[in-house]
């Protein structure tokens, strides 16, 4: 008893041992549960287990909350799988089947519909458990991964957004590793370089880029990489690039640099400029090329002139400059056609072009008048030296000259007059330069053209007469000194029928100097406002004047210039002027040249619009002298030609013709304009015209320019 005592006695302490253990094993399933329970809840994860052998189903409480079902309601299989879509049930259970015929685990990611009507995503996965090598649950995580496939369809979303953007792009991007080898690029590369992206990735950046920048594009990479300095990251760099086709094209590249998983990433972005680059090249060809003939314009030669009068004064490096003049230009123009006179003056710059120097260079300066610089920094030979001599030069282009022209069938003879400076002889200034090469020209054409001269001391001397010119206009006698002569015009029989009024001006220091002198000059300096309105204001006067004692209405022609008829008061003002004096506009005539016209064409032709519609005529004087392009005279608001006296001077008698009067004639004609002859001094010169049907005649021969009183008498007398 004793002994069982002792055997029952400690059998009891183990019992209550046991039970002790057990209900801290409890206690710590319970907790883990507990534990086990928070982490679902707060993972939403849940879990299953499916025993096999008792075909029962369990499901942890997350799994019960995801599916929407009251906590500990009955459940089978066929209940579970319910929740999902027909191809997602049909997935599972091969998956399910799957797994145990071939002991294997299944993982899977599949839309479901909750209890509650709520569409979620599932990622549900089987493992199994195994008895005595059988399988004999199944069980595995049930998880609602919803907002991780939201936020993978937004990432999804984001990235195919990304993309269209970058493929929509007008720019290429091209990332490319350390080593230059080309990693992605976006579709627009096909555009730009020709390229499918297949293509390129893999490859070496290089083969996007001409020589010499491939064979360097290595070295430059190291040395960044080693220096960490390169120019080009992060700026905009315009550089030639190669298309698949071998051609190349600029593009303004862009590059940056990303840490892509711990490797330097760069990014490139190219744009292909090549439009860009010939639209400003295009501007650039406007803005410095003459159009026509494809020389250098104007603007050019001010640019390059200021360059050689600032280089000029250092010793070596000597420039002259040649102004060249076409002889008789306007004949062409006139004789042939413009279109031809345009041909023409191509050819010309591209034959002057062909012997020039390498230190040459031409500019169009206008219609039929060139520039060219000769520049003698570099020169280092005897020969090129004399090559580049100005005289030989001027030779040169003499020679070139002297072979005919084949234009459209014609064959035409021009020759030039050149005027010429160096700046070995004379130290200058800018603003005396083009005048002294003019006044070469002019003695080259004196001494009958198709010559050179050079600007010399006698053009100095014009230059400084010049500026005393310009100082005594300054001053306010000036206008004192102004008085007016006027010419009577008449027609073929001798009656007067018009008038032009001339100024003349006869200064107290330097005497009588004539218009052709100081007008240019009054042009030049602004005087010529100041006579323009003194001339309009005698001319309303001496109208006035007539109106006392006769009938006549025949008109008074004035000369107008560029500057004047610019004014934006001119034509208000000539009105009102009009208006005092109580003046026909019909009694005055403006005549303009058509280096008037040129000045500022659309400017001057709307004034000419708006006086004429007031009844206010045009006259285009020296017509034949200038361009005289027949295009825009047709388009001009005039009703009078003025044939330039040098053409007069070429008819010797009234039998043998004079083509160029006869075409200006026939000219005028067509257009129904009324011609007036100017410089008629011969009788001979009066039948030939009277013959070919002009019909108004202003020279010497009938009368000179007379003073006001002479005029008043002449005018007011009656007329037979
Ligand atoms: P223009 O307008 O062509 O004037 C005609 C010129 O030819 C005048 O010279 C006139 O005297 C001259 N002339 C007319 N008939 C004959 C002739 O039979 N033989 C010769 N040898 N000459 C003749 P002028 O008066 O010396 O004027 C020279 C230029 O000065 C004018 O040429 C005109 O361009 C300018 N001019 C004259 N007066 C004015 C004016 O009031 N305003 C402006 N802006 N320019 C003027
Ligand atoms: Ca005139
Ligand atoms: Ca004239």
């Amino acid at each position: 008893m004793s002994e069982l005592m002792q055997s029952s006695q400690p059998c009891a302490e183990n019992e209550r041992n046991i039970r002790q253990k057990l209900i801290e094993l409890e206690k710590k399933l319970e907790s883990s549960q507990l534990l086990l329970y928070e982490v679902e809840k707060t993972a939403l994860i849940g879990s299953w287990e499916y025993d096999l052998a008792n075909e029962t189903l369990h499901w942890s409480d997350e799994t019960y909350r995801i599916y929407g079902l009251p906590i500990g309601s009955t459940i089978t299989p066929e209940i579970g799988i319910n929740f999902y879509s027909p191809e997602a049930q049909r997935i599972i259970s091969l998956a399910f089947e799957d797994a145990i015929k071939h002991q294997k685990t299944y993982e899977l990611e599949l839309p479901f519909l909750d209890n509650n009507g709520k569409a979620k995503w599932i990622k549900t996965s089987g493992r199994l458990r195994l008895t005595d090598g059988q399988v004999s649950h199944v069980y595995g995580v049930f998880e609602d991964i919803s907002y991780q496939k939201e936020l993978q369809d937004i990432n999804q979303q984001t990235n195919a957004n990304f993309k269209k953007i970058v493929d929509n792009l007008n720019d290429a991007i091209v990332t490319i590793s350390e080593t230059g080898k080309i990693l992605s690029t976006n579709s627009v590369v096909h555009k730009v370089f020709g390229y499918q992206s297949e293509e390129l990735v893999g490859k070496d950046i290089s083969m996007l880029m001409p020589e010499p920048f491939a064979s360097k594009h290595q070295i430059y990479m190291n040395k960044y990489l080693a220096t960490g300095r390169a120019g080009i990251i992060g700026v905009g760099r315009e550089l030639p690039a190669l298309k698949k086709d071998g051609t190349q094209f600029s593009m303004e590249l862009s590059i940056s640099e990303v840490l892509h998983r711990n490797q330097k990433v760069f990014i490139g972005i190219v744009r292909d400029i090549s439009e860009r680059k010939a639209s400003e090249n295009h501007i650039k060809r406007l803005a410095y090329y003459d159009e026509l003939t494809g020389a250098l314009n104007r603007t050019s030669f001010e640019k390059d002139l200021d360059s050689c009068i600032q280089s000029g004064k250092s010793a070596f490096n000597n420039w002259s400059i040649l102004l060249t003049n076409i002889d008789k230009f306007s004949q062409i123009n006139l004789i042939y056609s413009e279109k031809i006179a345009d041909i023409l003056l191509k050819e010309f710059v591209s034959r002057v072009s062909e012997h020039m120097p390498p230190c040459g260079t031409i500019y169009r300066n206008n219609a039929d008048s060139f520039f060219v610089i000769l520049k003698n920094s570099e020169a280092h030979s005897i020969d090129a030296i004399l090559l580049q001599e100005p005289r030989h030069v001027a030779e040169q282009i003499l020679e070139d000259l002297n072979r005919q022209f084949h234009i459209e069938g014609h064959e035409i003879a021009i020759s030039v007059s050149i005027g010429m400076l160096d700046s070995t002889k004379h130290t200058l200034e800018k603003e005396e330069v083009k005048p002294l090469l003019e006044l070469a020209v002019r003695n080259a054409k004196l001494k009958g053209g198709n010559q050179w001269s050079y600007a010399e001391s006698k053009e100095m001397a014009y230059l400084k007469r010049h500026s005393q010119l310009t100082i005594e206009m300054q001053k306010p006698k000036f206008v004192n000194e102004l008085f007016l002569v006027v010419q009577p015009q008449f027609d073929t029989k001798g009656k007067m029928v018009g008038s032009e009024a001339l100024i003349r001006w006869r200064s107290q220091e330097l005497g009588f100097i004539s218009p052709a002198e100081f007008i240019p000059l009054a042009e030049n300096n602004g005087k010529i406002l100041d006579v323009g309105n003194w001339v309009i204001d005698k001319v309303c006067t001496l109208l006035a004047q007539r109106r006392l004692f006769s009938e006549s209405n025949n008109p008074i022609s004035i000369n107008v210039s560029a500057k004047q008829i610019a004014q934006p008061s001119f034509a208000d003002s000539l009105i009102s002027k009009l208006a005092k004096y109580n003046i026909p506009h019909s009694e005055v005539i403006l005549e303009l040249t058509e280096s008037t016209l040129v000045a500022d064409f659309n400017l001057v032709i709307s004034k000419m619009r708006y006086l004429k519609e007031r009844g206010i005529h045009f006259s285009l004087d020296d017509f034949g002298t200038g361009y005289s392009s027949l295009s825009y005279i047709q388009s001009l608001p005039i009703s009078e030609l003025k044939i330039d006296k040098a053409f007069i001077d070429e008819i010797q008698n009234e039998h043998q013709e004079v083509p160029i009067v006869n075409s200006i004639i026939q000219m005028a004609k067509a257009l129904d304009l009324k011609i007036v002859a100017e410089g008629v001094e011969t009788s001979e010169q009066l039948a030939y015209l009277n013959k070919k049907g002009c019909e108004v005649i202003q020279g010497y021969l009938f009368s000179k320019p007379l003073n006001i009183e002479h005029w008043l008498e002449t005018a007011c007398r009656p007329q037979s």
